[in-house]
This record gives C-alpha cells, sequence and structure tokens, in this order.
C-alpha cells in the first residue's frame, strides 16, 4: 500500500457525502457510508507496507475510528428516529449503547478532524444526552470487581508496570491498553455506583422487581478500536 497521496482528501470527500446524507436525514445511506469507509481505512491500516511513518499509520487509525463513530451516530439517528422508540425498553437501552459508542469513538477521534460534521456529531450527542438526562435522570449503574492475575500492555505484552508504552497513546496505527489475563469468575462481585467505568451498564427502571434485579448488564467488551481487533471486514 502506497500512502504517498495524501487520502485527506477522500476522507473529506466521504464526510461530506456523510454529512449530505444525514442533512437529508437519509440515516440508511449514511451508514453504508461511513461502514464503507470504515472497511478501507481497515484495510489500509491492514496492508500498509513497511515503509510509512508512524504519523500515516496513527492517521489512518485516528481516521478509522472516527467513520466508525460516524457509523454509530447514524446507527443511533436511524433507532431514535423510529415512531414509538422511546416507549420501548428495549430500543431505549440500544440507542444508550449506540450513544456511548459514538460518544468514546467520537471524543476520542472528532476534535482530530473538525468540521461541519464533527459539529453535527456534537450537537447531536448532546441532545441524546439531555434526552435521556430529562427521562431517566444521571442513572445508577452495575460495575463488576474482576480479580485478574496479570496486565499487559498491548504494545509489547509486558507487564505494564514494566513497559515505556503510554496507556492510551498510539504506537504505529495500535492504541495503548491494559489487557486483563487470568480473570478469576469467583471472585467477581458487583457493585452499584453513578460513576462507572462503563456507563453501557445502566440500570433501567424495568430491571427493577421490587428488590430485585432483572436482566441487567455486568460488563461489556466495548473498546473504541474493537473492530480493529477482529480479522472481520467490519
Ligand atoms: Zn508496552
Amino acid at each position: 500500500m502506497n500512502l504517498r497521496l495524501p487520502i485527506d482528501d477522500w476522507i473529506g470527500s466521504q464526510a461530506s457525502d456523510w454529512l449530505e446524507a444525514v442533512a437529508a436525514t437519509n440515516y440508511g445511506q449514511a451508514a453504508g457510508l461511513a461502514e464503507e469507509t470504515t472497511k478501507v481505512l481497515k484495510g489500509m491500516l491492514r496492508d500498509v507496507d513497511s515503509g510509512a511513518s508512524e504519523n500515516q499509520r496513527n492517521g489512518l487509525y485516528m481516521a478509522a475510528i472516527f467513520f466508525r463513530s460516524l457509523w454509530d451516530f447514524a446507527i443511533l439517528k436511524q433507532l431514535t428516529g423510529t415512531p414509538g422508540w422511546s416507549r420501548e425498553p428495549s430500543k431505549i437501552e440500544e440507542a444508550w449503547i449506540y450513544y456511548w459508542d459514538c460518544r468514546q469513538r467520537f471524543d476520542a477521534s472528532g476534535p482530530t478532524f473538525g468540521g461541519t460534521a464533527v459539529e453535527l456529531v456534537q450537537q447531536g450527542l448532546k441532545e441524546t444526552a439531555e434526552w435521556f438526562d430529562r427521562t431517566f435522570g444521571p442513572g445508577v449503574y452495575s460495575s463488576p470487581e474482576i480479580l485478574v492475575k496479570k496486565q499487559v500492555c498491548s504494545i509489547c505484552a509486558q507487564d505494564f508496570r514494566a513497559c515505556s508504552h503510554i496507556l492510551g497513546r498510539l504506537y504505529g496505527g495500535k492504541r495503548c491498553v491494559r489487557v486483563a489475563q487470568g480473570i478469576q469468575p469467583n471472585g467477581m462481585a458487583v457493585a452499584l455506583v453513578t460513576e462507572p467505568l462503563d456507563p453501557r451498564c445502566r440500570i433501567w427502571p424495568w430491571q427493577r422487581e421490587g428488590n430485585h434485579l432483572k436482566g441487567i448488564c455486568l460488563m461489556t467488551m466495548f473498546q473504541i478500536d474493537d473492530f480493529l481487533l477482529t480479522e472481520d471486514e467490519y
């Protein structure tokens, strides 16, 4: 893969096509565009040649995260544009997950790009957050307490305390995270908290039955770049 040609122009034109579809409330088309673009970027990141610079790799990574957040956003708008969605618990839970997937990917990548698409997503996410806050308040969340034997660095696979990589920073198109090894499920307890690590694990009014909680989310495996770590196309 030759990256000497700037891909910025292409990224810009994909973003403006996406914006046009969203402005026309054609969210299905916007989602399709964002998905196609993300796939191409994922392929480029995978096939990038050894001569590509650190900056080029990291730029592709950021663009992939950004277009995936545009996909999340289009799906969220499509879902919350369906008549009666706000009366269906399963749709509300789904919208909450898409909101957070979009927000976390967008917060990590949007500021790198800027422009009208970024402003539109920012405004849309703000309105969604306000709707949830007005309708359900700040919320209570479940938070698992898990015992792990060891945490290793995703870049060098060493114990994270022993390596020099910085958590959250990009290295050659890969993000440094801590990977838990040897999870001990027996040691797992669940706490109810108001400021969770993963806000997806929200407890909804319909999950409370007297003193019992029914069907709550205990943890998700979400990472902003989880789609880049799989062999699948998307
Ligand atoms: Zn490391």
